[in-house]
């Protein structure tokens, strides 16, 4: 018998109600839980301080996206995410938008992951990290790009000014460079659709498990996760089984798509755990709100199997 950790990335929101999903109204609410611990409340933080690493490393984001995504880094890189948004005539950003598949440049390499999201990875560059400043683009209100040129490094505010095209720009945050992490203290495996969360394994020496349609969002194959989850509970001491979708939908301010994701994680993902002889926990990361978009740095909920009797 196992330790299955299921985390329900951004499950919760000012609506969120346990008795609206059968199966976790089931369970036991065993506390709220800080999971941001003074940082940002971003998957990143939470799930690792989730898996007990208690001292983060500054900068991290760039380098583990790397290390999910299976690209190559050497010590002395200097990693960045790069988010592309649409811009309108006012040189103001507004949504997310697809981002170039290429991009060749002597400064650096460049690796579309899909969707919004590249990564940029500058060659014996690490040695700047401390110097840099980056702006996060915020969701919740129009901005002007020109706020989010970065600091402190020539090199990077010449690529922020390539990249700016006449109807879309590249966002560049999450400077990072190859760290340790503490290895996780079991034998352990995870089973996750989303890069970073790849990364966080990769990093703590968990085993991934293959799963073939999980893609991340609320498309992913849930049935197929949860089983591959039971199965490695039968030969792992702790296994985590993270589930993006309702996050994504939260981005997106689809309420209805988060709900609806929710219902189908609670038929198909807890009914299969709460059968299963193995101990199980589930919680959410952090909050995402379908209003705003934008996530939420308050307690979490965690819920273990009722006691009989
Ligand atoms: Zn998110």
């Amino acid at each position: 018998m196992g330790e299955i950790l299921c985390i329900i990335d951004g499950m919760t929101d000012p609506g969120f109600c346990v008795e609206d999903f059968q199966n976790l109204a089931s369970m036991e609410l065993l506390r709220r839980q800080d999971n941001v611990l003074g940082g940002e409340p971003e998957t990143l933080n939470c799930v690792l301080h989730l898996l007990g690493v208690k001292h983060l490393p500054e900068h991290l984001r760039g380098y583990l996206e790397a290390l999910g995504c299976g690209i190559p880094v050497s010590k002395d890189d200097l990693i960045l995410r790069g988010s592309w948004y649409r811009l309108d005539e006012r040189g103001r950003y507004t949504v997310p938008c697809g981002a170039p598949a290429k991009w060749k440049s002597p400064a650096f390499r460049y690796y579309h992951l899909g969707q919004y999201k590249s990564l940029l990875v500058f060659p014996h560059m690490a040695g700047l990290l401390d110097q840099i400043v980056t702006h996060l683009p915020s969701g919740s209100e129009t901005r002007n790009a020109g706020e989010l040129i970065p600091e402190g490094s020539k090199v990077l505010r010449e690529v922020f000014l390539q990249g700016w095209e006449k109807n879309r720009f590249m966002a560049l945050w999450g400077q990072s460079a190859p760290a340790e992490l503490p290895p996780f203290p079991k034998r352990a495996a995870v089973v996750c659709g989303k890069g970073i969360v790849k990364g966080i394994a990769k990093a703590l020496g968990m085993e991934l498990v293959p799963v073939k349609n999980a893609t991340g969002d609320t498309n992913t194959d849930l049935v197929g996760k949860a089983e591959a989850a039971l199965e490695a509970a039968r030969e792992y001491p702790f296994t985590l089984l993270h589930i993006n979708g309702a996050d994504e939908a939260s981005h997106r301010k689809n309420a209805r798509e988060k709900r609806q994701f929710l219902e189908q994680v609670d038929k198909e993902v807890l009914s299969r755990l709460l059968a299963s002889p193995h101990q199980i926990t589930v919680v959410a990361d952090h909050g995402t709100d379908p209003e705003t978009g934008l996530h939420l740095g308050e307690k979490q909920p965690v819920f273990g199997r009722k006691e009989k009797g």
